[in-house]
């Protein structure tokens, strides 16, 4: 142990009377002294062996060292005097002590021994230096202040006597008694030094390893009713119950746990087992039960027999008692295996769910559990996931120990050391037949409801066809009893067909829109997208409602840009079909002689907005949301207005379809506005034609023969009536295709108007032949039928029909038609 280790203390202090007065001595008496002093400081302070016999070694060498030095002195002065002798056998006597105190060290400690040496080295130096070197000295001095050595001795020995005497006997005994003291006490303080810091290591250790496990401990007096705790943070719980813990309050064990705990306690008490050990509930401080685990012991009882003290630990095992109530009742199925698979345990909503027992499948691979309906890459694509993700989840087929093969959901999570190796797999499972089952009815019902879908869509174009078909005649003779230019009807009549006419049209429109609904409900509805000139779109539509506007007074402003296009993306026959549904409720909802506005703006966010505005009764603000649902018509005082309160859904669905928004504000009373939002798009490459487009401006008639095939006799007989008011037409008719086609190779007809749903053929397929035959394949066809899908119309537009006309058709519409052919064909 170096010296700036040690509390350094002065055995012999150095005092002026050790002073000879020959300098050279008294260096090396002071330098003698001070290794006295350093050699006793480390045997106060338990230097170790080797340390103290270092530092003797060195006391021992300059001992002799001065010895040497002080005897050539005093030879040089004393010669052969016996004064001169005795004191060189006082040096020999001297190390003949020492080394035999130092042989000691065989039988006694090294400490014990060289605290003897230091006592007697204390002693021994301080009465020779004070007492024979001093007399020495100043014989020396009387010598070399010219005294004769006999002269020198007599002054020296009276120069030492009298109070000199007193002075060296009081000195002496003083730094006999207080070297003796002080070394005791030195090694004394030492020694407690060295116990307190090894009760301080202790403590230390104990205390990491309270705080490493979390363990409190706990020392009861049981005599005086007093516990004290560790200085844990844990501290929370009491062994009895009734301690006030850290913040004072008094923890409380559950009701249910107490007598557990006290009966466990008294039978410990009461010497019947070895050790108090109690597992129970405490009130934690946040309010909620906590659990905690208590051991203990009794360490002392009196001669009765009865405990005195008792010291013990506990331990907060919430975390792992919950972890056991989970695992315990969970009703998720699951299993924990070892890091080499193995099962290690699993819960009993497993053994419930797989039927296994713990028993049947500790120890054993999880594979045992497998059914054969998977294939190796399976379960190998699961441990590539396991391994480089820490985890797989995913359905899996396994078997019941009573080789029922069933879904599960399985999670597979890895439980990894601090090093990220695996320490064990948790499973988590759980039994999906049920869903499974339900998924199964599930799909079931969705194509149970798709095939019902399917067959309404069947059954609403069924029935479209069936209802225009009769329509077509109703709405036929009606308008031609409309347009009766003899004016052979009376005003009742005339009110009769315009009923006719309303109800009629009002059937074609529910049908109409029936249909739309169900093409778009059952995701049928084609869209023909392109780019649209959406205000030459807005024009035409307008065209068409203006007459009804003015009917009723109703002024319509067009405020639409007039420089420019605008170009929109959109079906340019599904966007009409919007406006005109917009723009016929702004005329129906408006009031008599009020105002709709159009707008058309480009808008910053990429889009083009159409908005029309009427000064209508509005909608009131709680009713805007439903406007859009089908059938609803919530205005009862307006039950008069025509509508089947489809439209506006319909509406909304197109513009969605086409990728637009719609909305609508409105103020109850004053009027509202629709907008709908298109995305905008570029100018089409080429400026396609609307191929359906009417727009047939009446002529003078010409002289021609028509066909008509057809074989419904009322339709034929309609046409009849209709061509009957159009001079120099000539009406032929075969009701069935193959007639029609004989004919129109006898007749080589200028026109050739042809149903599509015949008996035998198709109309199409007659067309075709039409087209194939030279004498018929110039000759102009139309279409009338009540397919009026706008699949079938582009259909057969495409497959040559020069026009489509739906069932029921429009009288003057269909003569206009036929006058513009006829004329055309005339002009070849
Ligand atoms: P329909 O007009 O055939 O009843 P719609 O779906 O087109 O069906 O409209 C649904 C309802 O919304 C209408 O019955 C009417 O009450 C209301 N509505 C539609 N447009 C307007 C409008 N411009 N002003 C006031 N109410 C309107």
């Amino acid at each position: 142990m170096a010296d700036e280790n040690i509390e350094y203390f002065e055995i012999f202090p150095w005092d002026n009377n050790f002073e000879t007065g020959i300098e050279l001595i008294d260096e090396q008496h002071k330098q003698l002294v001070n290794i006295l002093n350093r050699l006793a400081a480390h045997l106060a302070n338990r230097s170790n062996p080797i340390t103290l016999n270092k530092i003797f070694d060195e006391l021992a060498d300059y001992a002799d060292y001065h010895f040497k030095a002080e005897e050539e002195i005093w030879s040089a002065h004393f010669m052969n005097d016996d004064w001169f002798t005795s004191h060189e056998r006082t040096h020999e006597s001297f190390i003949a002590k020492v080394i035999e105190m130092k042989q000691e060290e065989n039988v006694k400690p090294l400490d014990d021994v060289i605290q003897d040496i230091v006592a007697f080295l204390s002693h021994w130096l301080a009465s020779h230096i004070l007492d024979t070197d001093k007399r020495m000295a100043k014989t020396v001095l009387a010598i070399k202040s010219g005294l004769s050595l006999e002269q020198a001795k007599i002054r020296a020995n009276e120069e030492m006597s009298g109070s000199m005497r007193v002075l060296i006997e009081t000195v002496l005994s003083m730094y006999d008694s207080l070297s003796g003291r002080t070394m005791d006490l030195m090694r004394e303080k030492s020694l407690r030094k060295q116990a307190e810091a090894a009760l301080l290591a202790s403590e230390q250790r104990w205390q990491f390893i309270l705080e490493d496990t979390g363990e409190n401990v706990w020392d009861w007096d049981i005599e005086h009713g007093d516990i004290t705790f560790s200085d844990n943070k844990s501290s929370l719980f009491d062994v009895t119950g009734a301690h006030p813990d850290e913040t004072g309050e008094v923890p409380t064990i559950h009701p249910s746990d107490i007598k557990m705990v006290r009966e466990a306690l008294q039978n410990h008490l009461d010497g019947n087992t070895e050790f108090f050990t109690s597992k129970h509930r405490v009130l934690h401080k946040s309010g909620s039960w906590s659990w905690v685990l208590t051991r203990g012991k009794i360490v002392s009882r009196n001669e009765n027999g009865e405990a005195l003290r008792m010291v013990g630990t506990h331990s907060d095992v919430t975390e792992r008692e919950l972890a056991g109530l989970l695992f315990q009742h969970s009703s998720q199925p699951m299993f924990v295996t070892d890091k080499d698979n193995a099962i290690i345990s699993c819960n009993p909503a497993f053994t419930t769910m797989s039927g296994y027992s713990l028993d049947d499948i500790v120890g054993k691979n999880p594979g045992f559990l497998a059914s054969d309906k998977h294939d190796k890459t399976f379960y190998q694509d699961m441990w590539d996931s396991i391994t480089t993700q820490g985890e797989w989840n995913g359905e899996i087929w396994n078997k019941r120990k009573n080789g029922e093969i069933y879904p599960q959901y399985l999670h597979i999570n890895t439980v990894s050391s601090s090093d990220a190796t695996v320490d064990h797999y948790i499973a988590l499972c759980s039994d999906i037949t049920e869903q499974k089952l339900v998924e199964a009815k599930l799909v079931e019902a969705k194509e149970y409801a798709e095939q019902a879908n399917q067959a309404k869509s069947q059954f609403l174009s069924q029935m479209s066809h069936e209802l225009r078909t009769p329509l077509h005649a109703i709405l036929g003779f009606a308008q031609l009893l409309n347009i009766d230019k003899n004016k052979n009807l009376n005003q009742a009549q005339k009110k009769g067909i315009n009923q006719i006419l309303k109800g009629g049209w009002h059937l074609l429109d529910l049908v109409q829109d029936l249909l739309d609904l169900s093409l778009i409900e059952s995701n049928k509805m084609e869209l023909h997208t392109e780019s649209i000139d959406v205000i030459e779109r807005i024009n035409d539509c307008l065209d068409t409602i203006e007459p009804l506007a003015q009917k009723r007074g109703i002024v319509v402003y067009n405020k639409l840009s007039p420089c420019g296009k605008i170009y929109v993306r959109g079906d340019p026959v599904r966007l009409k079909q919007v406006l005109i549904n917009l723009l016929s409720n702004a005329v129906k909802y408006n009031k008599e002689d009020g105002t709709i506005t159009v707008c058309c703006e480009q808008m910053q966010t990429g889009s083009v907005r159409i908005s029309i505005t009427d000064t209508g009764s509005g909608i009131p603000e709680a009713d805007l949301d439903i406007i859009f649902d089908p059938f609803n018509r919530r205005y009862m005082h307006r039950r008069e207005m025509v509508g089947t309160g489809l439209g506006l859904s319909i509406t909304k669905q197109l513009v969605e379809l086409m990728q637009g928004r719609m909305g609508v504000t409105s103020k109850f009373g004053k009027g509202s506005t629709f907008w709908i939002e298109l995305d905008s798009s570029k100018p089409p490459v080429k400026d396609i034609q609307g191929t359906i487009t009417p727009g047939v401006e009446a002529t003078e008639l010409v002289s021609a023969t028509l066909l008509y095939i057809e074989d419904s006799p009322s339709h034929v007989q309609l046409l009849e009536t209709i061509i009957d008011d159009m001079p120099g037409l000539r009406l032929l008719s075969a009701h069935t295709p193959l007639l029609g086609l004989e004919m129109a190779q006898a007749h080589n007809p200028d026109l050739i108007i042809l149903d599509i749903c015949l008996p035998e053929m198709d109309g199409l397929e007659v067309l075709k032949r039409l087209q194939s035959n030279e004498i018929t394949n110039k000759t102009p066809v139309i279409a009338v039928s009540a397919n009026a899908l706008q699949n079938d119309i582009e259909k057969g537009l495409r497959a040559g029909f020069r026009r489509y006309l739906s069932k029921p058709i429009n009288v003057i519409e269909f003569r206009r038609v036929v006058e513009k052919l006829l004329r055309d064909r005339a002009s070849y």
